[in-house]
């Protein structure tokens, strides 16, 4: 393991392109302070500005209604149970007034798999946003497409096509967790598979939308797991180049199926995000995850390759369901950043500045 891993070293600071063999060498024998200096070195590279971005933006959760059943989410309630609901267009609306009071220009829009609304449900509630709202729908997920898709029988290239023309902006990663089919078989046994969460968003990416990724991690996966998901990750996006970012966190055992299985410590976190960084040398972005860290976490990720604080957050409703309550508005982002020794600067989900 030495060898490989003084040639990860090598390889990363010479900014060379890593094998899955050096990424799991250098996540699980890696000095953590090596790899969040080369991390940092890397990141600093790709951004030289001394600048962290961050967007304004509210979760909107529009059903929690959910036939699918993760066994790590706490956020879904089984149809017919008293707590299931749909938000109506009109709450729908005043959840967006209240960010546009506070300057915001994106919702997160995503709910269960509800069994009974049809494609048309969508169309309209996006349209009713957009007819009315300056603001980009970064919405749905891979899962929640195939979801529609296979509710319609259509294909999901045609279900993306209608939701983009009814006003869907951009399409969020939500739904990866851990793109390895041994793990998801564990954690998610009847949600999509690693193949058809990546089919959907290369279908999004070929009609020339904007996709994030993400990775859920700290659960039933292996190190060598986490480095096969970023592969599956770099590999479309030497196909397709249509993801914009990289978004990791940890998974929050709290209120889930899941509770036996121990919280990932905050330095796993650090290591996992530093390594993301070299691995994913053709993804721009990196987020820090403050909504399941925290501030002061998120603020040392600043120092290992991350290069984006993610968003203000309005609502959250899925990681606070798992019992993780951190908040952080405009103000309290910049200041994380400011104290980090780097200039804060608002983007849009194409990571372009805006004026705040
Ligand atoms: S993660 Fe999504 S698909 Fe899975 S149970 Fe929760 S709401 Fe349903």
């Amino acid at each position: 393991m030495a060898k490989l891993l003084d040639r990860a070293y090598e390889k990363a600071a010479a900014h060379e392109r890593l094998s899955c063999d050096e990424g799991a060498a250098l996540l699980t024998e890696g000095d953590t302070h090596v790899l969040a200096a080369l991390a940092h070195a890397r990141r600093m590279h790709m951004h030289p500005e001394p600048v962290v971005t961050y967007i304004v933006e509210r979760n909107i959760n529009y059903t929690n209604a959910c036939v699918t059943y993760c066994r790590f989410c706490a956020f879904y309630r089984a149809p017919g149970d008293k707590e299931t609901y749909v938000l109506s267009h009109e709450q729908i609306g005043r959840k967006i007034e209240e960010l546009l009071e506070v300057g915001g220009i994106q919702i997160l829009l995503q709910g269960g798999h509800h069994p009974d609304l049809p494609l048309a449900w969508y169309e309209d509630m996006l349209r009713y946003i957009k007819e009315r709202y300056p603001v980009n729908v970064h919405g749905f997920s891979a899962p929640e497409i195939e979801h529609i898709a296979k509710l319609e029988g259509l294909p999901v290239g045609t279900v993306i096509q209608r939701l983009r023309e009814a006003g869907l902006g951009t399409i969020p990663g939500a739904g990866g967790e851990m793109l390895v089919d041994r793990v998801r078989r564990i954690i998610a046994p009847l949600k999509t598979t690693t193949d058809a969460w990546i089919d959907v968003h290369r279908a999004a990416h070929k009609l020339g939308m904007r996709t994030t990724a993400t990775m859920m991690f700290g659960h039933a996966e292996t190190l060598a797991e986490r480095i096969e998901h970023m592969e599956r990750v770099r590999q479309l996006q030497d196909e397709t180049k249509g993801f914009t970012a990289f978004i990791l966190w940890t998974f929050q055992p709290e209120n889930t199926a899941m509770w036996r299985y121990p919280k990932l410590e905050s330095h796993q976190y650090l290591r996992t995000a530093a390594v993301s960084r070299l691995y994913l040398d053709n993804v721009r972005n990196l987020q820090a995850s403050w909504v399941t860290q925290g501030a002061r976490v998120a603020e040392i990720s600043l120092r290992c390759g991350v290069n984006d604080m993610g968003s203000t957050m309005l609502e959250e409703n899925v990681v606070s369901a798992a019992g993780t309550t951190y908040a952080l508005d405009g103000p309290g982002i910049e200041r994380s950043i400011r104290m980090c020794g780097f200039e804060p600067r608002r983007r849009n989900v194409y990571y372009e500045a805006v004026l705040s």
